[in-house]
């Protein structure tokens, strides 16, 4: 290896950070049964933006595992004219208040605001970054220095799930009912690693999938200590 003064070790020869990544709608905050069109979809007013319980304390514990938190959201609904971009900030603001109650702490936010059928023509296309599509993971990695190896990804959906696997993340599917139907989910890029309740739960799972990983790699150590202590 040429160590030579003209060799510079550049930020992507370093190990990246791990990382979770979160969808929003049903992980983060309710989803929000819309009567008018009989549908369940995103919040669409401010009122309607209401975090899940034990939200803030989960993520407070992503923080103090030392995991950067990254929201990867679709939201198609300013391309489908449901709500305005200052909708959606005014969510982002609601999240950040609620998160204050625990002091906890989401490094970024990514939202892909495409449909391929969105009314606003500005939107309508068909981008890399909607999920199941891995745009907003790989763009996050670039940008944060993340590692996606070693990442996490959390969602209630599919496409979350589908997304976590093709970047090559640990995936865990949350949702009120056991994945039942996971195992007979085909092909791999839908089956989950995890299954949660809820965030807090995947929150736990993720702090024992840690532990674990740390007690394999410091198992070399251990028998070094073992080995000092006999002599
Ligand atoms: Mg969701
Ligand atoms: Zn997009």
């Amino acid at each position: 290896m040429n160590l030579g003064p003209r060799t510079k070790l550049r930020p992507e020869h370093l190990p990246g950070r791990r990382a979770v990544f979160l969808d929003r709608d049903g992980v983060i905050n309710e989803l929000v049964y819309h009567k008018d069109v009989g549908v369940v979809d995103s919040p669409f007013t401010p009122a309607q933006f209401r975090v899940l319980p034990r939200v803030p304390q989960a993520i407070r514990l992503m923080n103090d595992l030392g995991l950067i938190v990254v929201v990867v959201s679709n939201q198609p609904g300013i391309a489908k004219r449901h709500f305005d971009l200052a909708t959606l900030r005014e969510f982002d603001r609601k999240l950040r208040t609620s998160l204050r109650t625990a002091a906890a702490r989401i490094d970024a936010i990514y939202y892909c605001l495409h449909h391929p059928e969105a009314r606003v023509k500005a939107l309508r296309q068909r981008c890399a970054c909607r999920k199941p599509g891995i745009g907003m993971l790989t763009k996050a990695a670039r940008e944060l220095g993340l590692s996606l190896e070693t990442s996490y990804m959390v969602g209630d959906g599919l496409t979350d799930i589908e997304a976590g696997n093709r970047a090559k993340c640990r995936t865990i599917f949350v949702g009120r009912w056991k994945c039942e139907h996971c195992q007979f989910i085909h092909p791999q890029t839908l089956r989950p690693t995890y299954v949660a309740k809820n965030l807090w739960e995947a929150a736990q799972l993720i702090r024992s999938d840690l532990r674990q990983a740390s007690d394999v790699a410091s198992q070399p150590s251990l028998k070094c200590a073992t080995s000092v202590a006999t002599l």
